[in-house]
């Protein structure tokens, strides 16, 4: 079931603040994501590479929906890269080289060119995926000592999810954190200009606080469609 009230309220907070919207749609059908998209959506994330490969032949056969984009946002295994890549708008949680080499191949043989962002690391729950500081300092290196070879990956930005807490100054932190990660990073690779540009945090419980704190891309899923 879609929210259509949530839909619009949402939309028009977004849109004074130009902010983009990923409706999350993991776990949910085929006529939930037209419901939406018959409202204007046009982004969706999906978590997982299989059922995002099913939704994706579903609408890639349906007349109407040529202008949906599918964002990747869950964690990237280097060996389904091959599955998404002929059509996959951005992938939101690159965080490694050797990943990022692999979406660069794949897309080469597509191809086309693969918008990522990469994932870095800012909750305290040790169970997330994503790059340190150092970490993603230390890829923006190899990507711009290799770049002659990488030509079919663009780096978009940033992406990071804050811990589970309801400690909002805890939230409020780690969203400034992505956004100091973002900001340094930016300065220090002048090569990608305006590429880098996308700061993808924040979802339906704190996603006021994300924007608050720099994010230009939410994710969000439930305030949508309903818990999963
Ligand atoms: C599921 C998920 C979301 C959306 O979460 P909601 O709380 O339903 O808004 C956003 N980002 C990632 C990475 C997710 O896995």
């Amino acid at each position: 079931m879609v929210n259509e009230n949530a839909y619009h309220e949402l939309m028009a907070q977004l849109k004074e603040k130009k902010v983009e919207l990923i409706a999350v749609s993991k776990f949910k059908t085929v006529e939930d994501i037209a419901a939406l998209y018959a409202l204007g959506q046009r982004d969706f994330g999906e978590n997982y590479v299989q059922e995002l490969v099913e939704k994706q032949h579903y609408f890639a056969n349906k007349v109407g929906f040529e202008a949906i984009r599918w964002h990747f946002i869950g964690h990237l295994q280097r060996n389904k890269v091959k599955y998404i890549a002929p059509f996959i708008h951005l992938i939101h949680g690159v965080d490694s080289f050797k990943l990022l080499q692999e979406i660069n191949k794949e897309a080469q043989k597509n191809n086309r060119s693969i918008h990522c962002l990469l994932q870095i690391h800012i909750a305290t729950e040790v169970s997330k995926f994503g790059l340190d500081n150092a970490g993603a300092f230390e890829l923006m290196q190899y990507y711009t000592a290799q770049q002659e070879s990488l030509q079919n990956v663009v780096l978009q930005g940033v992406m990071g999810m804050a811990s589970f807490s309801e400690d909002l100054n805890q939230v409020k932190a780690e969203f400034a954190e992505l956004k100091a990660a973002f900001s340094l990073l930016k300065s220090n690779f002048s090569l990608f200009k305006d590429d880098f540009r996308s700061i993808s945090m924040g979802m339906s419980n704190d996603y006021q606080l994300a924007i608050a704190e720099g994010s230009n891309m939410v994710r969000i899923g439930s305030l949508l469609f309903g818990n999963r």
